[in-house]
């Protein structure tokens, strides 16, 4: 999930495998135009979440951070505690945001820090199948976050294997099941669905937050992955925790990271802190949905870019959109329909490859073949900067169906 110049790169085609399909380093080209001649290419393949850094640069120097040459030297953040590379700071401010937000429990947790929540995810597999005498099952319903098949079996294990779609899955024997809710990609709420003996779940919430889903209840799930990259927008920073019960677990993830990279970046772990510090002050400061607090600017952008979306959709007459059930949310004392990071659109008028079909109007997307089902979806991300996304609706709106054509002919 490269960000490069795109001066430097704009051309530059890298195929790094199926977690970026076939991914580009390149961002989005015509970032100052402001009318669309139909020849810059909108690159919304990755989740990148550039659109928050509007909010970060309104916030001036709340969250700046110095650091002198001889601070943060050691390897050690806090010797007594299980996570002996956890900064001490980073940790009291992911359990007062979880608090703010009321979106899971941590007392009696134990938090664990990593390298974004994919360091994390690799963790959670080691220690769940460290003591397994054949490698583990590893599954998740489809439409499943196309980076844990190839994560997975990148390095080929011996302990866990990529068994695919959750649903289809039918094997004796243990297991791991991947939960990601709200998921990527479809935006849906999930539930564990293999539901027999013999599994263990991982909780992937990357997304439980107010700006893309009722908050309906604190997660208290076993094991659960959070990341700065989807709550504050730092994917740079490289930061996630894990909120983990059992002891033991914990130990052995904490091990996973010790062998991988002797822990984590203080100076990153401590830039997350001061950025968490400035979304639960600012929830305290001003009526939530104001947009000087954090969630009131991410909520607000969120509901009026999906408002945006449906109608380009709904002049198309070619794709469709998930369609959600409203929900009461705990934080902000009200019922809203979610608003999820990504779009999960379809084709119709007989499109089978939607990806390519977009490809051919200079919008880049993410099959569902990646996701494990048809290419008649695509994964489109709602969070990239102002522009593009409304450079992006703009074209979307003007592909029309032939029947739509007609239509608007005879009118
Ligand atoms: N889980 C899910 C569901 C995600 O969508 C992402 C980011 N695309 C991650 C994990 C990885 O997050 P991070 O940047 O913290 O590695």
């Amino acid at each position: 999930m490269l960000h490069l110049r795109s001066s430097q790169f704009s051309r530059v085609m890298v195929k790094l495998g199926p977690v970026f399909s076939l991914a580009t380093v390149s961002p989005s080209t015509g970032d100052g135009e402001t009318t669309d001649n139909g020849e810059a290419i909108i690159n919304l393949d990755h989740g990148d979440p550039t659109m928050y850094e509007k909010y970060w640069q309104r916030m001036g120097d709340k969250t700046t951070v110095v650091i002198s040459g001889w601070q943060f030297t050691s390897y050690f953040s806090d010797p007594k505690n299980l996570c002996w590379f956890l900064e001490p700071e980073l940790a009291e401010e992911v359990v007062r945001l979880h608090r703010v937000v009321g979106n899971a429990i941590t007392k009696d947790y134990h938090i664990v820090v990593g390298t974004g929540s994919s360091q994390l995810f690799q963790a959670a597999l080691y220690a769940l199948s460290s003591d397994a005498s054949e490698p583990m099952s590893v599954v998740s319903a489809a439409p499943y976050y196309s980076s844990y098949p190839v994560i997975t079996d990148c390095l080929k294990s011996g302990l866990y294997k990529w068994e695919g779609d959750a649903q289809a899955f039918d094997k004796s024997g243990p297991y791991i099941e991947l939960v990601t809710s709200p998921n990527n990609p479809d935006g849906f709420v999930r539930q564990s669905v293999v539901n027999r003996s013999g599994g263990i779940l991982v909780h992937d919430l990357a997304y439980y937050w107010p700006q893309y889903t009722p908050i309906t209840t604190p997660a208290d799930h076993d094991l659960m992955l959070f990341t700065v990259s989807k709550t504050t927008g730092h994917a740079g920073m490289r930061i996630g925790w894990a909120l983990v019960k059992d002891e033991i677990i914990a130990r052995k993830i904490v091990k996973y990271i010790e062998l991988s990279t002797i822990g984590v970046s203080k100076d990153s772990q401590l830039r997350a802190a001061k950025v968490l510090r400035a979304v639960s002050d600012s929830c305290g400061v001003a009526h939530p949905f104001k947009e000087e607090t954090f969630f009131g600017f991410s909520h607000h952008s969120m509901e009026s870019r999906w408002m945006l979306l449906r109608e380009a959709v709904n002049r198309s007459g070619i794709f469709s959109l998930p369609e959600f059930t409203p929900g009461f949310c705990n934080f902000w004392n009200r019922v809203f329909e979610p608003l999820p990071a990504f779009a999960w659109l379809k084709c119709g008028d007989g499109i089978e490859d939607c990806e390519s079909f977009l490809r051919g109007h200079k919008i880049w997307t993410r099959s569902g073949r990646y996701f494990g089902v048809s290419p008649s979806y695509v994964r489109i991300s709602m969070l990239d900067r102002d522009r593009t996304f409304n450079l992006f609706v703009k074209r979307l709106s003007r592909i029309r169906s032939q029947r739509r054509m007609r239509l608007e002919h005879v009118d």
